[in-house]
């Protein structure tokens, strides 16, 4: 009788003979432009947090009050013991800032994605999903049980023609992006994806997970930097990256949060946002609309990063619109060797690889909070290896 847990040990090593082996670093201290890692203090080129409200003094005495005040769990799920004034102010926060009609909170953005997918679509629908989409899109669509066709990483006439050939054998359709695309920091097409989901009569759920604080002349994300605020659609965002917290939401109609507050799962049946998680997002959103100058730093930072990686000649940078900046390596063991050479030399930049990815890359993610030395450090380094 073999065990019937063997197969974990051969699993295993397997992944460590891809060089696909992954496990946590510890970071000590508060969160930050700098941080220490394992000991060493280098600077933090791995973060979401791009606007460097993770740390700040008013994200935490918010968040402390709110403890105190409400407790430390919300003790249900929203329907029943969970929900707080604090989830509707900032709920009301988020659509404004969103410009929408409403929004719901999740306890991730994860859940918010996984729990909106398949409660928007089911066995009789067609997904179409940008191959690069972030894995919670991917899994919310798997668990729709809807078809799903991936189309090739923003090709718009690909798309086009799945829907010429599969829209009418389906009774809806949902076409899913990530807006910034996570893991190499360019754009969705969005103006164009609008078009075809009118055009076709199908949904169209936008991910702004790494573009909400951060992209648009307000910070409320991609839908406002391409100018389709007001639009017909479905945003769906993380509280936990530019906003410094911890959790997920849905912004949209009305009737899409009125519909989702009674079908999504993973948000009825799971317990409501903490206190102290919500009421850090909301001073983020205040701060986010009362001090534009953190927006201005970070694109300030991400315009001066790329002039001086340009200057770089060996490195191959992939196509950026966004403060997430990644340079491609021909084998995992080449981007592990990199990461590797960064960290000895004070710098925090992750080798990203298969599966997360197709192919091996250093990704750097700036933040409001870097300086000028940081970002100078950093190409300095990199043209040395
Ligand atoms: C981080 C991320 C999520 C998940 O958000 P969490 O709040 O961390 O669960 C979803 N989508 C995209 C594109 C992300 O980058």
């Amino acid at each position: 009788m073999t065990d019937p847990y063997d197969w974990l040990q051969h699993s295993l090593l397997t992944i460590h003979r891809a060089d696909w082996y992954r496990s946590v670093q510890t970071i000590h201290g508060l969160p930050g432009a700098t941080v220490v890692l394992g000991g060493e203090e280098v600077i933090n080129f791995a973060s979401n947090d791009y606007l460097g409200l993770a740390g700040d003094e008013r994200l935490i005495a918010a968040a402390v009050v709110a403890t105190q005040e409400f407790g430390t769990g919300s003790t249900g799920s929203r329907l029943l013991s969970g929900h707080r004034e604090l989830h509707g102010e900032l709920e009301r926060a988020i659509a404004s800032l969103k410009q929408t009609e409403d929004a719901l909170v999740f306890s991730s953005g994860y859940l918010a994605n996984i729990g909106a997918i398949a409660a928007l679509v089911g066995k009789r629908d067609l997904i179409l999903s940008d191959q690069y989409n972030h894995s919670s899109l991917k899994n919310g669509a798997i668990l729709s049980g809807a078809t799903v066709i991936e189309y090739s990483h923003c090709d718009v006439t690909e798309l086009k023609t799945q829907l010429h050939q599969q829209r009418q054998n389906y009774r809806r359709c949902l076409i899913l992006t990530d807006s910034v695309f996570s893991m190499d920091g360019d754009l969705c097409p969005l103006p164009a994806l609008l078009d075809l989901a009118e055009e076709f009569r199908c949904m169209l759920l936008v991910d702004e997970a790494h573009a909400t604080g951060v992209m648009g002349a307000t910070g409320a994300g991609c839908v406002e930097h391409f100018g389709c605020t007001g639009r017909q659609l479905i945003q769906i965002g993380t509280l936990s990256k530019a906003l410094g917290s911890l959790g997920g939401y849905v912004a949209g109609s009305h009737t899409l949060i009125d519909y989702l507050r009674n079908r999504s799962p993973s948000w009825i049946y799971t317990t409501g946002l903490s206190p102290a998680d919500t009421a850090a997002a909301l001073a983020a959103i205040n701060i986010i609309r009362q001090e534009p100058q953190h927006l201005m730093q970070l694109w300030q930072n991400v315009n001066y990063l790329r002039t001086l990686l340009l200057e770089l000649p060996n490195l191959k940078l992939l196509p950026s619109a966004s403060p997430i900046l990644c340079f491609q390596l021909p084998s995992a063991a080449e981007a592990l060797q990199v990461g590797k050479q960064l960290k000895q030399a004070g710098i925090f930049a992750p080798a990203i690889r298969p599966p997360t990815v197709p192919t091996s890359r250093i990704r750097i993610s700036l933040m409001a909070t870097h300086k000028t030395t940081h970002i100078e450090k950093l190409a300095a380094v990199l043209n040395g290896i």
